[in-house]
């Protein structure tokens, strides 16, 4: 078959193990760099070498198997970014095991959504966690074993983390000891949450390969060099973005949360060449007016969601020795960056651009209307298809997201130039990004929709310069039902997470435009949220 003139293919120089067995594989690439501190932890200190954790991947996964867990079983993780989250993570993905990591934002309602999507048998969980869900997870009759970090201590019914590590002190060696086998072009090693182009978070499946075929692109980083991230290992660009970075034997630093003085001070303290960022770290990091000595700083990889260009300009006065800031683009559905440039594409990469196709991805720009492929800087969703791609959405026809051709809707709009590289520009799928959380204004409505006082609610993003979105409710009231804008936000804050608190307000209407089969017409709202008077 010819190549069509209108896709553009990423490189297809990439080589993956026979056997894409994604626990065996971490395990081999890891040790290899035995000796390199994988992991340290910005704020404590603590470290962890690379032969720790494979170590302890091991001793946990022979723990897993005698605790009777086994291939395609689901066990969830539920927990803020610390030194044991790795081991929790290879240890069960050597088993068999499908991983879900769930999101430490939560709220009731929102963790009963993702754990009813995947049943876990098995949690593992942090002790701050067990403490803020425990009613909530005695209430899912799925569960058959909690595995707690640290000690279990007096909780009853728990195992413990440390004790399923303990026992023989004596090294594993890595050559005796084999992941179980998988297929993997099917076999699914995570399930994480996202709403993707349209209603609730949904359960994406990743198999073997895809994070496999993710850890085998060439670098986007300089292994040698340190890393500083602070995204939630919870979320695809913590998650396969540090696996990828283990992959390579990079040495990461990172922190549980955001905090931008102890951000900076973690960069003057470990010498951090590198950062991997979501934009409002940037726009919070060029706004501190802190004194601290930033020169170690080189390379900035921003990812997630859009980067305006003059946050990017600040980084170079934040950062007195700036090469480049960087962008890749995404999305939960795709593994990692489907375009991106790589570490020895940096002299080429253009200002604004979210890089060159991902190797082993084929990407096309499609006209919204006809769904005809465009050519070069004629703007369109993009589509996507290839190694990154997901297997699909648990419990969904692939039909609904993929086209006739394979290529999955991302819901993104953009364009590539004559060079191939890609540039994003809107978003005409439902969600909204908040700081980089995913907002699914679904979520939102179905709140809203719950209160005495709303007969209809619609809700859209409006532009924030310091969180990139912030989500704005158009709401009709119930007739003879009195509410404030107060109440509503309050009524939200109460029921869902931080980042989809009704930051944007809440704008009283008397409809809420829909399509004839009941859709609402978002693009409409949008266009009114722009104008300062809602006209409804
Ligand atoms: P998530 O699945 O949470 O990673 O969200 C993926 C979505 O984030 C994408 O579909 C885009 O809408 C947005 N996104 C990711 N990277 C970028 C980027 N570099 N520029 C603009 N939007 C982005």
């Amino acid at each position: 078959m010819l190549k069509n003139p209108y896709y553009v293919y990423g490189s297809r120089d990439i080589t993956v193990p026979l056997h894409l067995n994604f626990g065996q594989f971490i395990l081999d690439r890891m040790w290899m760099h035995k000796d390199r501190i994988a992991q340290t932890n910005g704020a404590t200190g603590e470290t962890m070498t690379y032969g720790e954790i494979v170590q302890q991947s091991m001793r946990f996964a022979i723990s897993l198997s005698q605790l009777g867990v086994r291939k395609g079983e689901r066990i969830a993780i539920l927990s803020e970014n610390r030194q044991e989250f790795w081991t929790a993570v290879i240890g069960p993905a050597c088993v068999g095991a499908i991983i879900t990591t769930i999101s430490t934002n939560y709220a009731k309602g929102e963790l009963k959504h993702a754990m009813n999507i995947s049943k876990p048998k098995y949690v593992i969980i942090s002790p701050k966690m067990h403490e803020r869900h425990v009613r909530t997870l005695k209430s899912f009759g799925f569960i058959e074993k909690t595995i707690i970090f640290g000690d279990a201590g007096s909780k009853s019914g728990l195992y413990s983390f440390d004790e399923l590590l303990a026992g023989d002190s004596s090294e594993i060696e890595v050559e005796k000891f084999t992941a179980v086998n998988v297929n993997g072009q099917n076999d699914v090693l995570f399930m994480i949450y996202s709403s993707g182009t349209t209603g609730l978070p949904k359960g994406v499946l990743l198999t073997h390969y895809n994070v496999i075929a993710a850890c085998c692109l060439p670098v986007t980083f300089d292994p040698k060099l340190p890393t500083l991230s602070v995204g939630p290992w919870y979320h695809v660009m913590g998650l396969v973005g540090s696996i990828t970075g283990m992959a390579s034997g990079r040495i990461g630093v990172y922190l549980d949360k955001f905090d931008v003085e102890l951000y900076l001070k973690t960069i003057e303290r470990y010498k951090v060449v590198q950062l991997t960022v979501v934009p409002p770290i940037l726009v919070a990091v060029c706004k501190s007016t802190s004194t601290l000595d930033l020169g170690s700083v080189r390379l900035i990889y921003s990812g997630a969601a859009p980067l305006h260009k003059d946050t990017a300009k600040a980084a170079f006065e934040k950062f007195p020795n700036l090469r480049g800031v960087f962008q890749g683009y995404g999305s939960s559905e795709t593994t990692l960056g489907i375009t991106r440039y790589t570490y020895t594409q940096l002299d080429i990469a253009k200002p604004g651009s979210v890089g060159l196709a991902a190797p082993g991805c084929v990407l096309k720009i499609v006209d919204i209307k006809t769904r005809q492929p465009l050519g070069p800087n004629q703007t369109g969703e993009i589509c996507a298809k290839g190694a990154l791609l997901m297997k699909g959405y648990i419990g969904r026809a692939r039909s609904e997201d993929f086209d006739d051709e394979d290529f999955y809707r991302t819901g993104d709009v953009g364009y590539y130039d004559e060079d191939g590289h890609f540039y994003i520009c809107d978003r005409i799928k439902e969600l909204i990004k908040y700081k980089g959380y995913q907002v699914p204004p679904a979520e939102l409505e179905a709140v809203l929709l719950q209160h005495e006082a709303v007969k209809d609610a619609g809700v859209v993003g409006i532009e924030d310069r310091a969180a990139g979105e912030v989500p704005l409710a158009f709401v009709v009231r119930q007739p003879g039902k009195e509410v404030t804008e107060q109440d509503l936000k309050d009524f939200v804050a109460r029921t869902l997470s931080n980042p989809k608190h009704l930051r944007g307000g809440v704008r009283f209407v008397t409809e809420i435009p829909k399509n004839p089969s009941g859709k609402i017409l978002r693009q409409e709202l949008r266009k009114l949220a722009k104008s300062r008077k809602s006209k409804l």
